[in-house]
Formats: C-alpha cells, sequence, structure tokens
C-alpha cells in the first residue's frame, strides 16, 4: 500500500526556478508517468520524491507521512536509472542481492527474492555472469530486479528504456506494463517519449517549464487537451494548428482562415460566441481529416495541395499545404494522391478544437 502526495513542491537552482508549485496525488497501485520536453523539472520532481534531490519548499508524502527530510534509504523506495548503475564486478545475483545485504536481510530470504524477481524477469540462466557480459535488455532487466527484491512501496523510474533500441524499447514497454499488473506496486515514471507515456500511464502528467499542464488519463490528455502545448506534444503526428477568425452567419459560429472554411458544431455555441470577430486556433489531428470529392460543398472543408505523400503500410500520412501552413492528414492507405495534386479535406465535427491565442487554453 502506498500514496505519494506532492504538495506546492517547488525547486530552486540559485536562480534556476526548476519546478513550480506541483501539486499530485499518486494512488496507491496507480501507475504515473510525468512526461515533458528536455529541462521541463520532471527528473528533478522524480528526484525529489526519492530523497536524492532536497526540496526547496513544499511537502511530499508516502502515505500520509511527511518524508521531506527522511533519507533515500528510509523511504522505503527503490529507483530504476536510465544508465542501469549495475556494478560491473559483480555478478548479476550479487547486484540484485546487495541492497537486501546493505540492509542485513537473511540470507535464505535474499536468495528467495533473487530466485523470484529473476523468474519474473526471465533472467534466472543469467544470475552468475556479470553485467558485461549481458546485453542491454539484460542489463535493464538486472537493474528492474534489484527494485523488484526490495519489496518497495513505492517504484521510482528515471527513462528507464533511454538506452534501448527502438526494437527493445517497444518489447520491455509491454514487460513493464504486465510487471506493473503483476506485483501492482505504485510507479512514477520519468519519459521524454510521449508514446511511452500515453502506453505505461494509468494517469499521466504533462510538465513544461516547471509547470503541470495538465494530469489525465491517456485518452483525456489526447481527446480534450488544456492547452495549446498539451494538444502538440501528445499524439504522433502532432495536431495541425491553423489561426482563424470566428464569424457569425445565420445564427451559425464559422471559423473562416485562409483555405479553411468550416462550421462550429453547436457544442461551441457558447464558449466561441464570446471569440466573434476575433481570432483563435483551431486544431485537428491528421486521424480526422479525410478527403473528400471537391464537388462537395466549400462548407464544412479545408483546401489543400500535396506537398509530400509518405507511405507508412498501414496509413498514407500527406503533408499539405493549407493557405500559408502545412497540415498533416492520415488517410487509407488505398488512396492514391500525388504531390500537387489539389484536394478538399473535410473535418470529423466532434473532433474540432479551438484555443485562446493569447492566453493558449482550450476553449
Ligand atoms: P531531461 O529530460 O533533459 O532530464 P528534465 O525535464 O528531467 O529534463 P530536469 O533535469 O528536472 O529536467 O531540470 C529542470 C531544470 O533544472 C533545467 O532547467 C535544468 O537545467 C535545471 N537543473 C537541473 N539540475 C540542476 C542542477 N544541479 N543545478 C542547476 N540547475 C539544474
Amino acid at each position: 500500500m502506498a500514496q505519494v502526495a506532492i504538495r506546492n513542491l517547488n525547486k530552486m537552482y540559485d536562480d534556476v526556478h526548476a519546478v513550480k508549485d506541483v501539486n499530485l496525488d499518486i494512488r496507491d497501485k496507480e501507475f504515473v508517468v510525468l512526461v515533458g520536453p528536455s529541462g521541463c523539472g520532471k527528473t528533478t520532481t522524480l528526484r525529489m520524491v526519492a530523497g536524492l534531490e532536497s526540496i526547496t519548499s513544499g511537502r511530499i508524502l508516502i502515505d500520509d507521512q511527511v518524508v521531506n527530510d527522511l533519507a533515500p534509504m528510509d523511504r522505503d523506495i527503490a529507483m530504476v536509472f536510465q544508465n542501469y548503475a549495475l556494478y560491473p564486478h559483480m555478478s548479476v545475483y550479487d547486484n540484485m542481492a546487495f541492497g537486501l545485504k546493505m540492509r542485513k536481510f537473511e540470507k535464505s530470504e535474499i536468495q528467495k527474492r533473487v530466485q523470484d524477481a529473476a523468474e519474473i524477469l526471465g533472467i534466472q540462466d543469467y544470475l552468475k555472469r556479470k553485467p558485461r557480459q549481458l546485453s542491454g535488455g539484460q542489463r535493464q532487466r538486472v537493474a528492474l530486479g534489484r527494485a523488484i527484491v526490495r519489496h518497495p512501496r513505492v517504484f521510482l523510474f528515471d527513462e528507464p528504456l533511454s538506452n534501448l533500441d527502438a526494437k527493445l524499447r517497444v518489447q520491455m514497454r509491454v514487460e513493464l506494463k504486465k510487471l506493473h499488473e503483476r506485483l501492482g506496486t505504485t510507479a512514477i515514471y520519468v519519459t521524454h517519449d510521449q508514446v511511452e507515456a500515453m502506453t505505461l500511464g494509468d494517469r499521466v502528467v504533462v510538465m513544461r517549464d516547471g509547470w503541470v499542464q495538465q494530469v489525465g488519463d491517456p485518452m483525456e490528455l489526447y481527446n480534450e487537451p488544456a492547452n495549446l502545448f498539451v494538444a502538440g506534444f501528445i499524439g504522433s503526428p502532432a495536431m495541425n494548428f491553423a489561426t482563424v477568425r470566428i464569424t457569425a452567419e445565420n445564427g451559425d459560429l464559422w471559423a473562416v482562415g485562409d483555405g479553411i472554411r468550416l462550421k462550429a458544431p453547436a457544442a461551441f455555441a457558447n464558449s466561441l460566441g464570446p471569440y466573434t470577430g476575433k481570432e483563435v486556433v483551431f486544431g485537428i489531428r491528421p486521424e480526422n481529416l479525410r478527403i473528400v470529392p471537391d464537388t462537395d460543398p466549400a462548407e464544412m472543408s479545408i483546401d489543400a495541395i500535396v506537398e509530400v505523400v509518405e507511405r507508412l503500410g498501414s496509413e498514407i500520412l500527406l503533408d499539405v499545404a493549407v493557405g500559408p501552413i502545412t497540415m498533416v492528414a492520415a488517410v487509407e492507405p488505398t488512396v492514391r494522391a500525388k504531390v500537387h495534386d489539389r484536394l478538399r479535406l473535410a473535418v470529423n465535427p466532434d473532433r474540432l478544437h479551438f484555443f485562446d491565442i493569447e492566453r493558449e487554453t482550450a476553449i
């Protein structure tokens, strides 16, 4: 059982305000991912939970106990790092047993825990080897094993898959997810990779410049981004954005821009109304655009010219010019579009996003 509560957490490194007023409640057994671009403060936040970094202000509680001044040893957490941090001169067994020996566990208990963890991770056959005799994926399993044997209240992961090649990352990602389901230990995971965040997290915390931008389950972040940053960060290829002007015509609101003419769905009537006559940012994801015959009325459409055709197999990505900007449309692999083709694109009206141009918040 472990809940982690982060209250008004701040970190200053001299004049760098690295973590700004972070508040977060992590539930028992939850897998929470902190994600954001380099320098957003995610690692610093994790290290403060671990006790490896001092807290400038705010509190961290594990199961209602304030741990601000507890040494890392005494927090009952286990951390897995990107660089594995294995002892090169020790066998796999000793690497996994080391933390327990330091804590003066009985030999038989150590043996049992290491065997159990090795079995869970499928590394029973490598226990006598040294880390240098292992592949990257196997080393990362040992690093995980070292954390598992501790039976900690909380796992902390700092970009643990970053050193693996693309294929192995995907494989280890699945293994981590299974592992979490099996052990059910509360986990906080840091990554800059939004796909990793989306696939692993029960909830995802998007950070930028030390601030939390949004906390939500992966589909919530995807479907209802709170602001332009989250909308652009989550999802690959990224959401398309264009500046449009909101106009009122015959009782309807329209979003009009260069090559763009879209009737705002009724659901937006109230929230977009105050923007009539003003510019806003309109957003649409690549998969929510589709090609329609250009005989379709130009009422609800985007006029585009194909610039690049990327055939990915399962789908085709069309980079298209819409007025002065480029958008990406993800279309069926059967579509035969060529560079310079003129296309009319329709949008899925339920999937339109609008953002305040200055505050960057979702409308
Ligand atoms: P990355 O993915 O690159 O590790 P991050 O989101 O984890 O980035 P942090 O490592 O938490 O970011 O750093 C947040 C900010 O704090 C950055 O601006 C960084 O330069 C600064 N910072 C981190 N550690 C220190 C330090 N020891 N001294 C001074 N500034 C630091």
